[in-house]
């Protein structure tokens, strides 16, 4: 990640994910601020503890609806009508799935498939009910779970963008995990950003990606899985079946203003494929993406917002 001006970075890891901050001045107690005001929105959404807003929703699942705060309320909201969508790959209530699998924790597994079938019948996004008056979310059936675990860090990402506008001060770089969130009110500040190889070391490269004042997130089935005779079983599961997700794709990555908007449309897109994916984001000039495809293809939407240089031979670069 480079940038023309000289930039200080500070690390932490939140959310079980290794964070990167750069600041373009040395100060170690604004860093402190932002991993606080990052926490303190972990504490809200993990489903990794047993205590956070989210955890007590799932925790009165079948009894009774639970008042959050406006942010946590609006971001379910969010969550709940992208799990609506036609066709869509999301699902917010696919916590009973998700935690069946234990996919990048001890005891990760193969469910059998009834008890996979089981809890397929728990993860109906319809079952949420929003009040909007008292901010309350209610899980009607039992055993329900609510898992934002897709859209979490895009949100608080941008959060921290927030935090930074609001002051004016000048917007920072933040590489967490997958999604870099990108100075937006430093002037023209042009970043570089490595898409990683997947399968690969870390540092290990298939391009870099430049861009201006946008962020970027990759969604990659690479990032947590487990192999059992011969096959992966990555953390993206297909809404349908419960499975981790096959198909031609081995990475998305969306670039975009908002970090929210890269963690959605990675799992919308993914779930896609590329031919319908590029047809949905050639009416969608806000967002644009690049698909890396099990058969090493790289292709690049229109490159508006973003320039592409593809540094790996072995992959090839392919126009739509
Ligand atoms: P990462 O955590 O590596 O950034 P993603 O942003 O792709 O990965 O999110 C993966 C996480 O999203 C999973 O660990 C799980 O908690 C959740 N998840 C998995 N499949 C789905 C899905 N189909 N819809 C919504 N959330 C999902
Ligand atoms: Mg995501």
């Amino acid at each position: 990640m480079t940038t023309d001006t000289p930039v200080y970075a500070y690390s932490a890891v939140l959310m079980g994910s290794p964070i990167l901050l750069k600041l373009f001045e040395h100060n170690e107690k604004l860093a402190g601020q932002v991993f606080r005001l990052i926490r303190q929105y972990e504490n809200a959404l993990t489903v990794n503890r047993d205590h956070s807003d989210i955890m007590a929703i799932n925790h009165a699942a079948g009894h009774h609806p639970v008042s959050v705060s406006k942010s946590v309320f609006s971001l379910i909201q969010c969550a709940k009508a992208v799990s609506l969508l036609p066709d869509t790959l999301f699902n917010f209530t696919l916590g009973p799935v998700v935690k069946c699998w234990k996919i990048g924790f001890q005891g990760h597994r193969v469910p059998p498939a009834d008890t996979l079938q089981a809890r397929l019948s728990l993860c109906n996004p319809e079952n949420v009910v929003l009040d909007e008056e008292a901010h309350s979310v209610f899980l009607t059936q039992s055993g329900m779970e609510i898992d934002l675990g897709a859209i979490a860090k895009g949100y608080i990402a941008d959060r921290v963008q927030n935090f930074y506008a609001s002051r004016a001060w000048r917007v920072p770089l933040l590489i967490w995990g997958n999604v870099q969130t990108l100075g937006a009110s430093a002037g023209q500040e042009r970043w570089a950003i490595g898409l990683k190889k997947p399968f690969a070391a870390p540092d290990e490269l298939v391009g870099i990606i430049h861009v201006v004042n946008k962020s970027v997130v990759t969604s990659g089935v690479y990032e947590r899985y487990f192999v059992l005779d011969g096959q992966c079983y990555h953390h993206i599961f297909d809404s349908k079946t419960g499975y981790p997700l096959n198909n031609e794709l081995l990475s998305v990555t969306l670039i975009s203003d908002r970090s929210i908007d890269g963690d959605i449309y990675t799992t919308l897109l993914y779930g896609m494929g590329v031919e319908k994916g590029m047809a949905y984001l050639a009416a969608r000039p806000d967002i644009e993406a690049i698909f890396v495809t099990r058969d090493k293809q790289i292709i690049c939407s229109s490159q508006r917002q973003f320039t592409f240089t593809l540094l790996d031979n072995s992959y090839r670069t392919v126009s739509y």
